[in-house]
């Protein structure tokens, strides 16, 4: 299958109708995967009512399929179609945060594809915050199943160019709306408890959520080993480059040690930084990945760098800690997944 790519110049005029997006939203109608742009990562989006289409996304992307997937709607009349009931909490949320990166637990309604929920009794939604995700949605006036673009494991994607190296051949299209803004998957929230509990740390940080229903649990899973992951998809390994990488928790001696160490042993080494520090390193490949002094410019360049040391054939990278506070949570969480939960400690 040639994998076609419709592009749309972001920001989109809402009053116009744009036969790229038409043309996308047929695909959906007739049952066929479609990639397209969002604020947090690209989705790989299916007619969420259908056994049949959302299959499709599991076999392009072979992801396992007790992993639930989120589904995408642009109005509120899409939502009530979707779940049961919603509590007052959740509407404040709602209310507070949509459209935005913030996924919603609800319980769901039967109609709901049991490919989409994994057999679970609850759905997860949200309302996308970017202009091409909206219109598509709008324009196919189906609810979108879409978990992130890339093939499983493997980093999520932030560009139409990350789609297609992953899912070339695989899916009918591509909508390219440019580069993602936020580069982190949404935040997850479990709103079918009486206590609220998130389940994936995002840009929606804890404190934000407070602000609105304040109380809200963390998952322990989500930056602890050996803990149950609550939500079924979190057991998985994700995230991951081809090369070991590994979470240094030290000075920037420490980390030379370290390099040198491993490129006396013919290895190739990488160094995930930030613009900051980028000078001060010497290995084979140093990538500076945003800003440290904004948080929000390292999650958004993250999966890119993470790519890019795959290009580059390197053996092992070591990486920076970040502060876990804001969006640090969400990238530390993300970079803990893609090390395979392995951080080296100074003086242990
Ligand atoms: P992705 O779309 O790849 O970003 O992954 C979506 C994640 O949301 C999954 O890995 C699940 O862990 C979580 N999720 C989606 N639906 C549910 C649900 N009904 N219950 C719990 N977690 C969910
Ligand atoms: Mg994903």
């Amino acid at each position: 299958m040639e994998t076609k790519i419709w592009y749309v110049d972001n920001p989109v005029n809402k009053d116009k109708v744009y036969p790229q997006i038409v043309d996308a939203a047929k695909n959906l109608q007739l049952g066929q995967v479609v990639a397209f742009p969002t604020e947090t990562v690209y989705g790989l989006g299916a007619n969420a009512l259908s056994d049949e289409a959302v299959q499709r996304i599991f076999q392009a992307k072979g992801r396992p399929s007790d992993n639930p997937l989120i589904v995408h709607i642009a109005n509120e009349e899409q939502l009530n179609d979707l779940v049961e009931d919603i509590p007052l909490n959740a509407k404040k949320l709602m209310d507070a945060f949509w459209p935005g990166p913030l996924t919603l637990i609800l319980k769901s309604k039967k109609h709901v594809s049991k490919f989409v929920t994994a057999g679970l009794s609850t759905v997860g939604v949200r309302m996308p915050d970017h202009p091409v995700a909206l219109a598509l949605i709008e324009s196919c006036n189906l609810p979108i199943a879409a978990p992130s673009a890339n093939t499983s494991g493997k980093p999520s994607p932030t560009s139409a160019k990350h789609v297609y190296e992953d899912l070339n051949g695989r899916i009918v299209g591509i909508v390219d709306g440019g580069n993602t803004g936020v580069g982190l998957e949404s935040t997850v929230i479990d709103c079918s408890q009486d206590v609220f509990t998130i389940l994936r740390p995002g840009s929606i940080t804890p404190e934000m959520i407070r602000e609105v229903i304040t109380t809200v649990e963390v998952d322990p899973s989500t930056m602890k080993e050996n803990e149950a992951p609550k939500s079924p998809g979190m057991k998985y390994k994700h995230y991951a480059p081809d090369a070991q990488m590994h979470l240094v928790n030290g000075d920037i001696e420490f980390i030379h040690k370290l390099i040198h160490n491993s490129q006396n042993q013919g290895k190739k080494i990488g160094v995930l930084t930030t613009e900051e520090n980028k000078t001060q390193y010497k290995a084979d490949v140093v990538l500076a990945c945003g800003k440290r002094s904004e948080l929000s410019t390292v999650a958004a360049s993250l999966y890119d760098c993470i790519r890019q040391f795959n290009d580059e054939n390197v053996d092992i990278i070591y990486c920076e800690t970040f502060p876990y506070e804001g969006i640090g949570i969400a990238i530390m969480n993300r970079l803990w997944k893609a090390c395979g939960h392995s951080i080296i400690e100074q003086g242990k």
